[in-house]
Parts: structure tokens; C-alpha cells; sequence
């Protein structure tokens, strides 16, 4: 059998209001995509990094919605299930599709080049997708970290940055609370951090840091309703009770503390939550976005007994000194399998060319802890500093 000359690519939102297709050659596959850490990528969707990768066009008759990014690009998003869809930059004509639109297709995609990493100031999650396809290879590995633009910036080394050292968390947050904003401004909103010190040990919740006892815990999603409404292949989310946030519009209400309430508040356009609207992504399933930027906020579960008064916050949002993983806020884990949730590691990826990407994501993750002399154990990054200072390790 001969092979296929072309290869035909559909882009779809979650609810599937909007497809596209984009007939490439074969031989062009892998399509290589960039991504981007920088500040506004991160409150313009709640991810630690937005993916794109070159499209032809896009029909003239397409009834997506149109948000302006810069004064030179645009975002066309799904106004429904808020699905950010396409880059626009007017003056060029190019597209770019989001990677999350595309299938899973083994061999359809690679990630080539990351840039903007400097203004994560932590890394965000590039340290961890330095070698996204060690199976099937790509030609540019590891893949080059660049502070800015691309060749325009400086390059940036295996281990940046530097460990910071063992730090309070209040130090790393300067204070208790940060601020929650998408790009527009629309949602504004504050975080504070828990605090379980006083209590037993064994009532410390499932999702707050053990040893600091306030911290949220913060997990990766690769799930196929969370890559396709937040609009990345990698999920940050993190879990946090709804009495912690707090609404900064003055003469507001109080921001709702719990799920029905929150969705009422919605639907009545409440000035305590700002520019957000809700979309059903299944049932009892209802994710919240800024009408305007589209960023996605909030995931809640209504059917949940035990997830009445708490909700899933995008980490791209958090507005941290410390860096986009706002490291003294949130305690990182990998997967929440653990607490029984249905948002597994590789259920949905298995097999396409996203599986490589989300093994090799976890691999180098502990190669980056090896590096840095930190225990290759599933521990916290606080963990590791503390065993390695006890232990007299010296920190770079
Ligand atoms: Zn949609
Ligand atoms: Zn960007
Ligand atoms: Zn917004
Ligand atoms: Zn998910």
C-alpha cells in the first residue's frame, strides 16, 4: 500500500461548536510547536505555558470569538466552552493553532522550542521538558530554553535557575495571600493559604502540604476535559477551599463559598466574581472562564458530597514572587490518583504522540531532582531542600 501523500489535521474545541481541518503533507510531520512561559500567556489561559504551532488559515465565515492579546495578536477562542483555539497576528496573516485542539495521533507532533522561560523566574514547567520525545526522537534535543525570543535572548542552561535555598513559604509569597488575574483584569480575585498547624495530624485534608501544613497541593492534569477547555496538553491545577478566596472589587458581596452559590453568582453576574461566565463540561461538571480573555479559573464539581466548598483553581492565574509555579503557595504532585480522583496520568494520552511527551515529563522531573542532589522519591521540592540541608548538602 502506498503511503498517504497528505495527511488531513482537525482542530476542535471541547463542546465542538468549532472544526477546522488543515490538509499537510505527510512528509512535514512531526508539526513543530514552540512554547511559550511568558506572563501573559500564563493569565490569558491559567497555564504554566501556552503550545502553538503553525495553521494555514482560518474561513472568513468562522463565528469564534476574538480577544486582543497585544496591539500585534490576537486569540480566537470558543465563546462557549472557552476552548483557546488560534494565535492572529493581523500584520503577518499567520495562525497558529493551540496543540490542544489536535488529536492524539502518534508521530503528529513535536515540542521544539521553549521561549519567554526567563519570565517564570522558577522555570514553570520547561525544567521538565527538556527531552519530550526520547522515543521517537526529534532534532533538536534538549530542547532550547530561551529567557525571550527565540536566538534574540540568552540561552538558558540545563539546571536554571538556581535553587533558591530552604525558604519559609510566607517569605517566598511575601505574605499570606496573592492575587488570582486573568489578562483582561475582569477576574480579580486573592488567594490566602491554608493553615492546618493547630490541628491533628491525621485532619490535615488530603489536599494541603503535610509538613508545612499551608500550603495547597498542586497537581499536572493531562485528562482530555482539561486539556481541551484550558487549552494545554499539561494541566496545572491546584485545589483549594472556596473560604480562602476572597473578591477585591470594592462594595462587592463575598465571594461565594460554595459551588452552588458560586454558580448562582455567575449566572446573576454578581460583581464579587468579575468578568466569569460557566460551561458544563459534564455532569455535575461545571469549569468557569473570563468571558472576556477566555483564561480558564475555576473546575467544580457539584455532584461531589466532599467538593461542596472547595474548587480547582488554574495555577497559570496565581500572581507569585517566587515564580509561576508559586512554589511557596502550592505543594506539587504529579498526579491525584492517590486521592481517588478520575484525572489520571496517562488514561487519556495512551499511545498518541502526547504519552511520550507526559512520561518523559515525569522522567525528567527526577533527573532534574538528581541533579540537583535532591531525594528521586515523589517528595515535595521543600522536602528535598530540608533533607538536603539537614544532610549538609551544600545548595547551588
Ligand atoms: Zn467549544
Ligand atoms: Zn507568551
Ligand atoms: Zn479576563
Ligand atoms: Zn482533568
Amino acid at each position: 500500500m502506498a503511503l498517504a501523500i497528505t495527511t488531513k489535521i482537525e482542530a476542535t474545541c471541547h463542546c465542538k461548536s468549532h472544526s477546522f481541518t488543515s490538509i499537510v503533507p505527510t512528509s512535514s510531520l512531526p508539526l513543530q510547536a514552540s512554547l511559550c512561559h511568558c506572563t501573559s500567556c500564563r493569565r490569558c489561559t491559567g497555564n504554566l505555558h501556552t503550545t502553538g504551532t503553525p495553521w494555514p488559515s482560518l474561513p472568513e465565515d468562522h463565528s469564534l470569538e476574538r480577544y486582543e492579546f497585544s496591539p500585534n495578536v490576537f486569540i480566537f477562542f470558543c465563546g462557549k466552552c472557552s476552548q483557546k483555539m488560534f494565535w492572529y497576528v493581523p500584520k503577518t496573516g499567520a495562525y497558529e493553532v493551540f496543540t490542544a485542539c489536535l488529536p492524539h495521533d502518534k508521530g503528529l507532533l513535536q515540542y521544539n522550542n521553549h521561549i519567554f522561560v526567563g519570565d517564570t523566574i522558577d522555570g514553570g514547567n520547561s525544567a521538565w521538558l527538556l527531552n519530550p520525545h526520547p522515543e521517537t526522537g526529534a532534532h533538536n534535543m534538549p530542547v532550547p530554553r530561551w529567557a525571550g525570543f527565540s536566538d534574540k535572548s540568552d540561552k538558558l542552561d540545563a539546571d536554571w535557575p538556581a535553587n533558591v535555598g530552604l525558604k519559609d513559604e510566607h517569605e517566598l509569597t511575601h505574605g499570606d495571600e496573592l492575587p488570582i488575574r486573568c489578562h483582561c483584569g475582569g477576574v480579580n480575585l486573592r488567594l490566602a493559604r491554608p493553615d492546618y498547624r493547630n490541628v491533628d495530624k491525621d485532619k490535615v485534608p488530603w489536599f494541603v502540604d503535610p509538613i508545612s501544613r499551608r500550603k495547597w497541593l498542586a497537581i499536572n492534569c493531562l485528562c482530555n476535559s482539561c486539556r481541551t477547555t484550558f487549552s494545554v496538553d499539561i494541566v496545572p491545577l491546584s485545589f483549594v477551599e472556596m473560604k480562602s478566596i476572597h473578591s477585591t472589587s470594592p462594595g462587592s458581596s463575598n465571594f461565594p463559598n460554595n459551588v452552588n452559590d458560586l454558580s448562582e453568582a455567575v449566572a446573576k453576574g454578581d460583581s464579587a466574581v468579575g468578568t466569569l461566565t460557566r460551561y458544563q463540561s459534564s455532569a455535575g461538571v461545571i469549569r468557569y472562564h473570563c468571558k472576556r480573555c477566555s483564561a480558564s479559573v475555576f473546575y467544580t464539581n457539584t455532584n461531589n458530597s466532599s467538593r461542596q466548598e472547595m474548587l480547582d483553581l488554574a495555577v497559570g492565574l496565581v500572581d507569585s514572587p517566587d515564580g509561576a509555579r508559586a512554589e511557596g503557595m502550592f505543594w506539587w504532585q504529579f498526579t491525584n490518583n492517590a486521592n481517588g480522583d478520575n484525572c489520571s496520568l496517562f488514561e487519556d494520552v495512551k499511545d498518541g504522540w502526547r504519552a511520550e511527551v507526559a512520561k518523559s515529563f515525569r522522567s525528567e522531573r527526577k533527573r532534574w531532582r538528581e541533579r540537583k542532589g535532591w531525594s528521586v522519591d515523589e517528595q515535595t521540592v521543600e522536602e528535598s531542600q530540608r533533607e538536603s540541608e539537614e544532610n549538609g548538602d551544600m545548595l547551588i
